[in-house]
């Protein structure tokens, strides 16, 4: 039956900056469509365990800095070393540093790129030989955005990164969508979390949002669930290299 496509149980699934927001969200979605989860970040994830440990899930805390390529090989371990296996991935973790474009240092620049786009470029390849070792094939979801479409206002690293998220999925869907390796993203719209904290005390940034957002409202981690499992199940495995937007309509206008 098809709601039997969506089911997660016994797959595993690891989700990066799973301690808050989008990333919250989407731990607990995996959870309750039946996935063990492992969740890493670079800070405790004991509000993320206590939501998924109340409906019965299984989490794992994996503490990692994801500013670099370094923890990849070990995130990977702690995994395997406690579920035995890897089944899905989203990349989640990422920042946002807003400057204007003439201000941006080579520093600033890199650790954008370095945690948006390169971090989510090894950590899929390591994945991908995981599923190919496994003979199990896998579910790789990026977090691309508005700003995979769009330039964005003084956020010029953040825009490149997320940009590059939407050809990278591409990329990667064509090498390994034949060894049932689904690369797919989601683009979030305007999200009420930590990432847009900054806009949303801008009252007239803000209310310019609000306005222009078809259905009315931001964007919240719950709306994030029906995406991800999607796209995290058996009920996506002819979908290859797409990225889907959860955005109330912004796209649309
Ligand atoms: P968020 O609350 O700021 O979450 C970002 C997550 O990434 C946090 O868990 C954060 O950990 C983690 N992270 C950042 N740097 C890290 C590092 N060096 N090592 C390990 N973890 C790190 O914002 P969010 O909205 O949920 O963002 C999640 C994803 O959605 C991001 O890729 C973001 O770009 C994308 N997105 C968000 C929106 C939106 O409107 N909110 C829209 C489009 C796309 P800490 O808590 O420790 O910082």
């Amino acid at each position: 039956m098809i709601l039997d496509d969506f089911k997660l149980d016994g797959k595993v699934a690891v989700v990066t900056g799973a301690n808050t927001g989008l990333g919250q969200g989407m731990c607990v979605a995996l959870a309750q469509a039946g996935a063990k989860v492992a969740g890493v970040a670079r800070r405790s994830c004991d509000e993320t365990k206590a939501l998924i440990e109340e409906n019965n899930g299984e989490f794992l805390e994996v503490i990692a800095d994801l500013g670099t390529t370094e923890h990849i090989d070990r995130i990977i371990k702690e995994v395997k070393d406690k579920y035995g296996r890897v089944d899905i991935l989203v990349n989640n973790a990422g920042i946002i540093l807003r400057e204007d474009a003439v201000d941006v240092s080579e520093e600033n620049w890199g650790k954008v790129i370095d945690i948006n786009l390169n971090v989510v470029f090894f950590l899929s390849q390591a994945f991908a030989k995981e599923f190919e070792k496994q003979q199990s094939g896998g579910k790789i979801i990026n977090v691309a955005s508005m700003l995979s479409y769009q330039g964005g206002i003084r956020v010029p690293s953040y825009t490149a990164s997320k940009s590059a998220i939407l050809g990278l999925t591409r990329a990667l869907a064509n090498e390994w969508a034949a060894k049932s390796i689904n690369v797919n993203a989601i683009a979030p719209g305007y999200m009420a979390t930590n990432n847009t904290n900054q806009l949303r005390k801008d009252a007239d940034r803000s209310e310019a949002i609000l306005d222009r957002i078809p259905a009315g409202r931001w964007g919240t981690p719950e709306d994030m669930k029906g995406a991800v499992v999607f796209l995290a199940s058996k009920a996506s495995d002819y979908v290859n290299g797409f990225t889907i937007a959860v955005d109330g309509g912004w796209l649309a206008r």
